[in-house]
């Protein structure tokens, strides 16, 4: 006998597995699938092409977890956070923010972050635990399920998503699955600080997904100040995972730059981030740093940003300047905050 799971948990494979194992056919699979994400019934009784007798069986099996939804709070330029609870009473966030055709979801992937980024509020409070696959599943579900069309995904949320890495690869799976919701693999992106054997691990899964790294400085000094979990991982093992995952997936990798006043942001950065990332098919994100009253830090000057975007453009850095969204909402990037229970 199966203890109760949760059945948005399951990869299609896991399912077909388990359907084959019990003597069901493993097309049921599909037609489950089907029914969850694509008609979004979540209800055995009502998958009437199942037998009777599979629907008894997922019935005393399985049961479907919700989120449920606390608070949303939408931003002036249209950008919305949505608070959720989890079964255990722990709150997590998920941000959407629209952009022109685009609309973007920003997934937790953690409650709470073990790695205390210097500029993240996500990891003052501590880590509590891993969110569940059904759990990263349920946030695209429930805001999908609100406003309609969502674009793109990314892992960028509350915690780091390669250290659920588990979870955090089967909900993928589930994504992309043509039986179920079908989202397209290069509109999923995952974004990290660098945990090097996870990247190794994600190349050699094939996932098709993005990568994104939290790059912050081209020195490592400074990167292990601001974020003193990447002192296991060196820089320079970092950029040679990196190439070798840009070699294998062939796109652009995007490096994230959180540009704080007077910290990363000199001409002699700009010089040492070209050197550092030529040759490697990527973009920069330079993100101006948003204030947060959890930290002393201070956003860039006018000044700053453009000597250093003239540094790049000369050099023929691709890069993007990221406008500020949601920070009236505490939304934007590093200022997202999962609340314990206790
Ligand atoms: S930036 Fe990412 S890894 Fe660092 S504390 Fe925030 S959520 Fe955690």
């Amino acid at each position: 006998m199966l203890q109760m799971e949760d059945i948005k948990s399951y990869t299609l494979k896991e399912l077909e597995d388990l359907l084959r194992e019990k003597a069901y056919p493993k097309f049921y699979a599909h037609q489950i699938f089907n029914w969850i994400y694509k008609k979004r019934v979540e209800n055995f009784d009502l998958m009437t092409n199942l037998s009777k007798e599979a629907r008894g069986f997922l019935k005393n099996n399985f049961y479907f977890s919700h989120l449920k939804l606390i608070e949303r709070e939408t931003s002036e330029d249209g950008t919305e956070k949505f608070l959720f609870e989890l079964d255990d009473g722990h709150r997590i966030e998920t941000v959407l923010i629209p952009e022109g055709k685009r609309v973007t979801l920003c997934v937790s992937t953690q409650v709470g972050c073990k790695f205390k980024c210097r500029f993240c509020v996500s990891g003052i409070s501590g880590f509590k635990r891993n969110l569940r696959t059904s759990e990263i599943i349920s946030q695209y579900l429930e805001v999908a399920k609100r406003i309609g069309r969502i674009t793109n995904i990314v892992f960028m949320g509350i915690g780091e998503p390669l250290d659920n890495f588990d979870n955090v690869v089967k909900s993928i799976e589930i994504l992309k699955e043509p039986h179920g919701i079908y989202f397209g693999r290069r509109r999923i992106c995952i974004s990290t600080l660098g945990i090097i054997p996870k990247i190794e691990k994600l190349r050699e899964l094939n996932l098709g997904v993005k990568l994104s790294i939290s790059l912050h400085s081209p020195d490592s000094k400074v990167r292990t100040f601001l974020m003193p979990a990447t002192k296991k991982y060196p820089l320079q093992e970092l950029m040679k995972a990196v190439k070798a995952f840009a070699k294998y997936e062939r796109y652009p990798i995007t490096f994230e730059y959180i540009m704080i006043r007077n910290l990363n942001t000199k001409k002699e950065d700009a010089l040492k981030l070209v050197k550092l990332v030529k040759g490697i098919n990527c973009k920069i994100n330079l993100i101006p740093y948003n204030p947060s009253p959890y930290f002393e830090w201070k956003a860039p000057s006018i000044q700053e940003i453009e000597v250093f975007k003239n540094i790049l453009k000369k050099c023929k850095i691709f890069f993007t300047l990221r406008k500020p969204r949601g920070e009236d909402i505490k939304a934007a990037c590093g200022q997202l905050k999962a609340t314990f229970k206790d």
